[in-house]
């Protein structure tokens, strides 16, 4: 009797001893988002996941750590989700040299010489320089680019994509020579000698000889991405078209930690990438997920690429087109319904939006829980809103306020009525998955926040917003940037909101976007990320 009082004893006091875990957040004003959109003080972190949410005197009662977050009342809210970029596409857009605002043709040269000392290129590439932004506004020959880079090719792109100009050893490579033919656009010459600027159709003659990224160079881009994520508050990117060697780069990146953002891979849909991963099947580890192809519909509002029902209203009897063929899309749609995967299709126009809803419908009839996505769901007849029952719309409300400015000029007062319309989407679906595009925008989630909010550009433009009436809550706006978006990604139950059982995925803001007045939301900082209950930003 009396032994078992002993370990009835020794039982007991280990009960009430502390718990020994990770990692302590406390002292925080946390937006847990989780169904009742509660806030906390305080949590636990075990083996990277939240294992007990509650007050800063419980949690620290229960738990010891050795480690501790007292964030000092500062806002803490779960890891961003980016539920439409191009994570890949960033990384490679920082291996190019940005020539944006340069002020003469020696500003050029000092990037390019900078830039190459950093990553040491064997083709230089680039874009952004704008002759008319210097003191000589003349377009620039290869000269002084020839003298600075002998022998490493470069090629650098006008800001409107349609003039590039090159040096001799890009020229060389290209074996181009002053008697080369060509078709359209320009080589430009001078005194018998070619210049070293190529407009439009002869660009290609250069662009083909640009060597794809090497290994090294994809594995960089996907860092470079990487950190400029994490300092921003990202702690998982949905990749909207990847390719199975980047998808497999990513994994094997993962795999040996050399790698730490979550990434859902959508799938471009090329017929040996439909045919190797339909055949292979759905697969996910803690950090990748590969279960949705990236299909595309149409083309862009900006260059009227867009397929619209009736003819822009600035380009008389120009309707824009889908890009891939009718009877591409249904099949695909069809293969990819009768297997396990999400189809996410992009769709700016109203009658690409049309089609793509039609087609989801009649591919899934009454399949439970697909959640497949139409991605942008830009311009929609008012009519069509309502085939939102069971599809996902995924939106990036920076979109609206980079677009606000031109849109109705293309579709003119009426048909702008349904458009950029989240909360019209969000009030037919339930749920709406926030993103961003980038880098076609810029990578901030405070900027998506903000757009989806204010609906004004960061110069307080237009006054009382865009299309206001289309504004989404700062609830729903966080829902969307996390909760939703997981959803949206079939990984509700692992992440986007705080609590227990998720992964540890958070981040520390210096200000709280949930009361600050409108115009501070953009100037929120990210001061600490969290992944895996580890942090990943360097600060
Ligand atoms: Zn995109």
């Amino acid at each position: 009797m009396k032994k078992l009082l002993i370990i009835f004893l020794i039982v007991f006091t280990a009960c009430t001893k502390q718990e020994k875990v990770d990692l302590l957040v406390i002292n925080a004003n946390i937006y847990t988002v989780n169904d009742d959109f509660n806030k906390a003080e305080a949590f636990a972190v075990k083996d990277g996941k939240i294992i007990a949410v509650g007050n800063t005197e419980n949690i620290q009662q229960k738990y010891a750590t050795l480690k501790t977050v007292d964030a000092k009342g500062k806002t803490i809210v779960p890891g961003m989700i980016d539920a439409h970029c191009h994570f890949y596409g960033l990384g490679l857009a920082e291996q190019k040299v940005r020539l944006e605002g340069t002020k003469s043709y020696d500003e050029v040269l000092q990037r390019l010489v900078d830039f190459q000392k950093e990553k040491n290129l064997p083709f230089i590439t680039g874009r952004g320089w704008d002759q008319n932004d210097w003191v000589k506004k003349k377009l620039p020959t290869k000269e002084k680019l020839d003298s600075t880079f002998p022998n490493t090719p470069v090629a650098i792109r006008r800001i409107d994509g349609h003039a590039l100009l090159v040096n001799q050893a890009a020229i060389d490579m290209a074996g181009v020579t002053i008697n080369t033919p060509f078709s359209g656009g320009d080589i430009l010459k001078k005194d018998g000698k070619l210049t070293g600027v190529f407009i439009d159709n002869p660009m290609s003659l250069i662009g083909l000889k640009i060597p794809s990224p090497t290994l090294k160079e994809a594995t960089q881009a996907l860092k470079d991405a990487e950190k400029i994520c994490f300092e921003l508050g990202l702690t998982t990117v949905n990749d909207a078209g990847l390719d199975r060697s980047i998808i497999e780069l990513i994994d094997s990146l993962q795999i040996i930690g050399e790698l730490k953002l979550r990434v859902y891979a959508m799938v471009s849909a090329s017929e040996e990438n439909l045919d190797y991963y339909l055949n292979k099947g759905i697969s996910k580890t803690d950090r990748l997920n590969v279960r949705s192809f990236k299909v595309y519909g149409d083309g862009a509002l900006g260059s009227r690429g867009a397929a619209m029902r009736a003819p822009y209203d600035d380009k008389p009897g120009h309707f824009g087109a889908l890009v891939n063929t009718i009877d591409f899309l249904q099949n695909t749609a069809k293969r990819i319904a009768d297997s396990e995967f999400q189809m996410n299709t992009h769709a700016i126009g109203d009658s690409a939006n049309h089609f793509i809803l039609q087609t989801y419908k009649e591919v899934l009839k009454d399949k439970k829980d697909r959640r497949w996505k139409v991605e942008h769901a830009q311009i929609l007849s008012l009519e069509d809103f309502k085939l939102f029952d069971n599809i996902i719309p995924s939106v990036q409300p920076t979109h609206a306020t980079s677009d606000m400015y031109w849109a109705e000029d293309r579709v003119g007062a009426e048909r702008i009525k349904g458009g950029y319309a989240y909360k019209d989407l969000l009030n037919k679906y339930g749920k709406v998955a926030l993103g961003t595009d980038f880098p076609v925008e810029k990578v901030n989630p405070m900027l998506t926040f903000y757009a989806a909010v204010a609906r004004k550009d960061l110069n307080d433009f237009p006054e009382g917003g865009f299309q206001i009436e289309n504004a989404l809550t700062r609830e729903e706006t966080l829902k969307g940037m996390t909760i939703w978006a997981a959803f949206s990604n079939f990984e509700e139950h692992e992440k986007g909101s705080i609590e227990v059982g998720k992964f540890a995925d958070f981040i520390i803001l210096d200000q709280n976007i949930m009361e600050i007045p409108l115009e501070n939301i953009p100037k929120t900082k990210v001061t600490e990320t969290f992944v895996n209950g580890e942090k990943v930003t360097k600060l």
